[in-house]
């Protein structure tokens, strides 16, 4: 089954406020093995959203509306569907009828303008709302099912379950099964680019990429007529295929975080760290420290902002300084050694950077990172040029230095402390 979600309300066109009533029924629909083709923003339009209801419907086995049921002259989404659907619009008075009790148990009349909420679209089951006025209502012609809920989300939610468990489960027959690999250290267009040609061959799995900044997602969803069993294989398949050309890169299945990941190792090898950060201002040590039970891996850093801090606290020397600059391959390894040095960690890590928007020079673009990570058994450093804003270049800078820590601790056997 395919679904299309149209959300109703010139609100969420022109000013500050975004459909959030689509996320909520794309990921209960997804559990059930039906994706969402499309969802369209319609404003408050007669003729537009008739035009974009009948399309839907068109196209889709489902179609999820939300918004525009209410009483106000704006609301006019029960006969936009009626018109799309070529159906009459008929007057329940039992429904009003229950309205104006809901509204006398409160000690109110029911305003005249409510009355608008009786009219049903012809054949259309009535979905009580217990939280707001306006009813939801549902219709299917046999060719596609379509679902009428309240805008606000609190009502949306009780009416779009109801409809969910009585209707459109019991009609959804895929089992579902999904699986994500979460990378760092590559890009969005390499990560694409090394795998490409082989998701692609497949509808079924789905592949998704979703970038975010320092971190990648692959998420693979396979469906199946016949069982979980065989929705699984074909996750598997395309996922096992997938991890062979990125391997170096996933550093965790599913909900885990590379901070978690890389505390996770440390303890698992008896290993120390402490940071030295320049551009990052404290975020490494604040991205380490989210992890709860660090402390015991983590030790301390130093943020190492003004070239002083650098000489006089870190021992970074003049002279490297001097000849290479402070944002350097020579300086971040000097930094990760000082480091390790004041703390007694295992492990030094430092970056030092140009986050920007300023600070450049013709030799050291914005972006330009240096990290660099000293251990007992001598330093890696990496260097990246980072596109992004400010927050973004310091993000992927954190992000990057870690993934060097989790590369460092790969190699090294789980038990062989050093
Ligand atoms: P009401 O009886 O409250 O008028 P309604 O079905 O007519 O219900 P709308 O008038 O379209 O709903 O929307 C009411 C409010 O619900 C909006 O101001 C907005 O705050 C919220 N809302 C509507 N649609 C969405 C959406 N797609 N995502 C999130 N919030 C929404
Ligand atoms: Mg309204």
């Amino acid at each position: 089954m395919r679904a299309i979600f149209i959300a109703v309300g010139s609100e969420m066109l022109d000013l500050d406020r975004v459909d959030s009533n689509s996320i909520y029924v794309a990921r209960r629909l997804r559990e059930k093995g039906i994706l969402m083709d499309m969802k369209v923003v319609v404003g408050d339009h007669m003729d537009n959203l008739s035009w974009i209801v009948k399309k839907a419907c068109q196209r889709a086995q489902l179609v999820v509306i939300s918004g525009g049921l209410g009483p106000t002259e704006d609301d006019i989404t029960r006969e936009a569907v009626a018109t799309a659907l070529k159906k009459e619009l008929l007057f329940r008075e039992e429904i009003v009828a229950d309205l104006q009790e809901r509204f006398r148990r409160r000690g109110l009349a029911m305003p005249e303008i409510n009355a608008r909420q009786g009219f049903v679209i012809e054949g259309a089951e009535v979905l009580s709302n217990l939280v707001g006025t306006a009813p939801g209502l549902y219709c299917d012609d046999g060719n596609c099912k379509v679902l009428l809920l309240p805008g606000p989300p609190n009502e949306l939610l009780p009416v779009f379950e109801a409809a969910f468990e009585k209707f459109i489960a019991p009609a959804a027959n895929y089992h579902i099964v999904s699986r994500t690999f979460k990378l760092t250290g590559i890009s969005e267009s390499e990560a694409d680019s090394r795998c490409a040609d082989v998701y692609r061959k497949y509808r079924n799995p789905v592949t998704t990429i979703l970038a975010s900044p320092g971190m990648i997602e692959l998420h693979f969803l396979g469906r199946s007529k016949n069982s979980d069993e065989e929705a699984r294989r074909l996750t598997d398949e395309l996922a096992e295929k997938v991890r062979e050309r990125l391997k170096d890169f996933i550093f965790a299945e599913g909900d885990v975080t590379l901070p978690e990941v890389v505390v996770a190792m440390l303890r698992e090898r008896g290993l120390t760290l402490a940071v030295a950060e320049s551009c990052t201002g404290g975020g490494l040590g604040n991205l380490v420290t989210s992890v709860p039970g660090s402390s015991q891996v983590f030790l301390g850093g130093v943020i190492a902002y003004a070239n002083s801090v650098k000489t006089g606290v870190l021992g970074v020397r003049e002279e490297t300084l001097k000849r290479h600059g402070a944002v350097s391959e020579a300086t971040a390894a000097e930094m990760a050694a000082g480091a390790r040095r004041l703390t007694g960690a295992a492990i030094g890590l430092a970056i030092t950077g140009i986050a920007g928007p300023g600070g450049d020079n013709p030799k050291k673009p914005v972006g330009l990172v240096h990290m660099s990570l000293s251990a007992g058994d001598g330093v890696r450093s990496l260097r990246q040029i980072f596109s992004g804003s400010r927050e973004v270049i310091k993000l992927r800078s954190e992000f990057y230095a870690l993934n060097l820590v989790r590369e460092y601790l790969n190699q090294l056997p789980v038990d062989g402390v050093r």
